[in-house]
């Protein structure tokens, strides 16, 4: 429970039950945790508690609503972290985040974030709405520590690559990393693994510059450097995980005419201001906002299953949820809870 800034605990909640005959009851077996979270736990992402945490997770079935056709008790689910109805004109459009059905915003373990409080991952139980279409199989092969990631931070770095490569197939991709570590980092595993002709990473922390590299980027180490840096060429595909406002500039600077950057975050305070005119001069297209867990997710679990993305790559501790309170602010790029709550 996040009841405010560095103070979270365990604590007896409710337990979920079936409420629609559409519902199924899951228990969380992996939860990943987003790189929002830490900035919650800490203050730096302000919420108002308590609210329950958590809400990248994989899980088991325990209980079904009598009209749930696709799943039954024992089945192992990935559950995208943004709850979707899958038939309103959003969500057949594929803008599974804004569906039309639910209050903007409506997640799991991300409390008032949402405008219901579905609960959230890191718990016993979790109540699913549409089960049929939230839910999705996790085959038999995939470890639930490796998909734990899926319902958001994995998708999210593939979304920010995937659209403009089948636009502009095999270009040059920038990636400025920073306090979206994983989703910068998974940006870059899915830009090498959709046949990037280039990966550059850019950042100033060690581990994630070292990760970068080992997934087949050539790095840029900006310590220090940030506002003067000057990469050697220009992308038309640049990712700005950055979050600060240094990063995002540097993904300005560095994108290439009529190219495409697109932010993973809105920045560290609620107004920023952004350099229009040069962007408007050079032509930029900016894609900001969140990822479309439903309708991403399912792609992402096939590049999985194929081999094309690895997500344990980057997990850089399994901490049990017990220990779940200090890990939700323990150092390293992808933390992932597993379930020892008996
Ligand atoms: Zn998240
Ligand atoms: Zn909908």
């Amino acid at each position: 429970m996040f009841r405010g800034p560095m103070d979270l605990e365990w604590e007896d909640v409710e337990t979920p039950r079936i409420l629609d005959p559409r519902d199924a009851l899951v228990r969380p077996l992996a939860v990943a945790r987003c790189d929002l979270d830490p900035a919650i736990a800490i203050g730096l992402y302000p919420m108002k508690g308590p609210f329950v945490m958590g809400h990248e997770m994989v899980g088991e079935i325990v209980g079904l609503g009598e009209a749930v056709a696709g799943f039954k008790p024992g089945d192992r689910v990935i559950v995208p972290f943004q709850l979707s109805c899958s038939a309103c004109d959003p969500c057949k459009r594929g803008l599974t985040n804004a569906c039309s059905e639910v209050a903007s915003g409506t997640a799991f373990g991300l409390g008032p974030h949402g405008g219901v409080d579905l609960g959230g991952a890191l718990a016993e139980c979790v109540r699913v709405p549409w089960a049929d279409v939230m839910l999705i199989a996790l085959p038999d092969n995939v470890d639930p520590i490796t998909a734990a990631g899926i319902p958001d931070n994995v998708s999210d770095g593939y979304r920010c690559v995937a659209g403009p490569l089948r636009e502009r197939p095999e270009s040059d991709v920038l990636v400025v990393g920073g306090l979206a570590p994983s989703v910068g980092l998974y940006a870059v595993m899915a830009a090498v693994g959709l046949g990037a002709r280039s990966v550059v990473y850019v950042d100033d922390d060690a581990e994630r510059l070292g990760l970068a590299s080992s997934l087949g980027a050539e790095v840029v180490d900006a310590r220090g450097s940030w506002t003067e840096l000057r990469l050697d060429r220009k992308f038309p595909i640049v990712v700005d995980a950055n979050v600060l406002d240094a990063g995002r500039n540097l993904a300005f600077r560095s994108v290439e005419p009529c190219g495409t950057v697109t932010s993973v975050s809105g920045g560290a305070s609620a107004m920023s201001s952004l350099p229009l005119q040069k962007m408007y001069n050079k032509g930029v297209r900016y894609e900001i906002g969140r990822v479309h867990a439903v309708a991403t997710a399912r792609t992402v679990l096939n590049l999985v299953t194929n081999g094309t993305l690895d997500p344990a790559r980057l997990v850089s501790s399994v901490v049990p949820f017990s220990e779940a309170v200090a890990g939700m602010t323990a150092s390293g790029t992808k933390v992932v809870f597993v379930n020892d709550l008996t």
